[in-house]
Formats: structure tokens, C-alpha cells, sequence
């Protein structure tokens, strides 16, 4: 049995950048209460790594962003890696809290080209995830934005405005985005589109597109995360017959292995390389 880490996996500079900016806010304010407004990155690993450095998570999903903001009295609040609402953003000032802003450029970017569009008078379709944070915030900036969430959703759309655009949350699959774009040409052929999944997540992607004689994909994640999730829509679509979804080495089911010759492993732009070490680790020990 073959084992092998599919290249990119793991980490992104999004990612790399959340973690360092909140282990350096605890450094640079030893003794201040710290809290993540969500999960900083989609990983309870990372949320764990945190809270063993007194950095509180709130990540109660049936609370809103304003509902958390509310149980702040004093300290600093991070922002995580998807973005914020400019509300949030205000309401956390109003409460006198200072907070950091752990927000990728890539989501950034993605929200200045919409507010570019907006401002010229164009209503935006947005491809991305209901109740995910990216798309969440980026809803957050007009009630001229339109969430789809699949080709079904834009059909049932129904946008009076010519004036037309089409782009995406950062970490959904390209294959997905290249379908729906091909359906909205053909609802409203004056539509513009700027694709904007991030290098980060389309890397990932193409790189499981391109295995070859794959009998078996180990995509390791926390199933909160969408990169990580689409990692794993893409190889079923790509027809690996065997993929498989784990967070820790833990979760390896001994069946899988049998009548494999090629294994490959994979993860998500979130998941730590400790925990993609681990399942290399033992999947190299039972293929001796
Ligand atoms: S997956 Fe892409 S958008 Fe998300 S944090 Fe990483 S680089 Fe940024």
C-alpha cells in the first residue's frame, strides 16, 4: 500500500495569519480577557489551542454576532479569518472594546469588489454557504446582495436589475462555481462574473483533480469547514471511489484499507499539520 500527502493540503496564509495575530494579542496583553467572535478558523483543535491560551471562543451558533457582542463587558475581540460586518465592527467600538481584526485579504478583496459593484448600481448574486460567516458578512453590507446556494436558488431568483453580477465565497468548489455560472449566462446573459475562490482553496482542488489511480482519499477537517468540505465533494465528483472525511488519525477505519494500493491524504486550509501528520504517520505504520 502506497501512502501519499496530496500537494497543497493544509494550511493557508489565512489561516497561518488568524492563528499568529491572536497568540500575538495574548503576548502583547498578558492579563486582558481575549474572546474569538466565532470560531477564529473552522477547527476546534485551533479553538482548543487558543483556550489553552485563555483566548475564549464564543461559538454558540444559535446566538448571533450581536447576541455574543453583548455578553462582552472588557477585553479585546478578534475578528475571525471570514470577515465582519461593519454593524459588528461599530457595535463592538460603541462598547468601548478595542478588537483585531484577523480578517484574510482574500475575503477582503472579494467584499471590495462587491461594494465597487454596488456603488456602480449592480445588484450582486453571491455563491457561497447560508449561515457561514464569509457569506454572513458579506450579506451584511446590502439587501442588494443575493445569496445561492445551489442551482436550484438561482433558478427560483428572480432579480429585476439588468444590471448584473455574479461572484462567490472564497472556499467553494470550482466545479460547482463553473456550473452555476454557466446556468446564470443562460438566465441573464448580460451577467458579469469575476470568480473569486482563493488561490489557497482552488490549489487544494486542483490538486486532487489531478491524482491519478487513487483508490482512497482521506481528507482530514472539521466537518464545520467548507474548504474542507468541498475538498471532499470534489474528489466524489472526480469519481474516487473511496473518500473519506476524519478530523484525527483516530477516526481511520481499519476496513477502508483493505484491497488498497494507493492512498492519499489530503486536508483542509484550517486543519493543523500536526493533525495531518498523524494520520500520515499511521497509515505509513500499517502499510509495513
Ligand atoms: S481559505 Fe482562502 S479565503 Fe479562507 S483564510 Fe485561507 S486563503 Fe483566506
Amino acid at each position: 500500500m502506497e501512502i501519499r500527502k496530496v500537494i497543497p493540503s493544509g494550511y493557508c496564509k489565512g489561516v497561518v495569519n488568524a492563528i499568529r495575530l491572536a497568540k500575538k494579542t495574548r503576548i502583547n496583553h498578558p492579563d486582558e480577557p481575549i474572546y474569538v467572535l466565532g470560531m477564529l478558523v473552522h477547527n476546534s483543535f485551533v479553538s482548543k489551542e487558543l483556550a489553552d491560551l485563555g483566548i475564549v471562543t464564543l461559538d454558540d451558533t444559535k446566538k448571533t454576532k450581536e447576541e455574543l457582542v453583548d455578553e462582552i463587558d472588557s477585553g479585546i475581540v478578534i475578528f475571525t479569518a471570514h470577515g465582519i460586518s461593519d454593524r459588528i465592527r461599530e457595535k463592538v467600538r460603541n462598547k468601548g472594546l478595542s478588537y483585531v481584526d484577523a480578517s484574510c485579504v482574500d475575503v477582503l478583496k472579494t467584499q471590495e469588489i462587491i461594494r465597487d459593484r454596488l456603488k456602480n448600481g449592480y445588484d450582486v448574486i453571491y455563491f457561497g454557504k447560508r449561515n457561514h460567516p464569509e457569506a454572513e458578512a458579506v450579506l451584511s453590507i446590502s439587501d442588494r446582495i443575493h445569496l445561492v446556494c445551489n442551482e436550484e436558488e438561482l433558478k427560483d431568483l428572480n432579480v429585476k436589475n439588468p444590471k448584473l453580477f455574479l461572484t462567490n465565497q472564497t472556499t467553494m468548489s470550482y466545479l460547482e462555481l463553473k456550473d452555476l455560472i454557466e446556468m446564470a449566462k443562460e438566465i441573464y446573459p448580460q451577467i458579469l462574473v469575476e470568480k473569486e475562490i482563493c488561490n489557497a482553496t482552488g490549489s487544494r482542488q486542483e490538486a486532487i483533480m489531478k491524482l491519478e489511480d487513487c483508490d482512497l482519499l482521506y481528507v482530514v477537517g472539521d466537518s464545520r469547514s467548507n474548504n474542507t468540505r468541498k475538498l471532499a465533494d470534489i474528489a466524489l465528483r472526480k469519481g474516487i471511489k473511496k473518500v473519506r472525511m476524519i478530523q484525527t488519525s483516530d477516526e481511520i477505519d481499519e476496513n477502508d484499507l483493505k484491497d488498497v494500493s494507493n492512498v492519499y491524504v489530503t486536508a483542509g486550509a484550517s486543519t493543523p499539520p500536526y493533525l495531518i501528520d498523524a494520520v500520515m504517520d499511521l497509515l505509513r505504520a500499517k502499510a509495513r
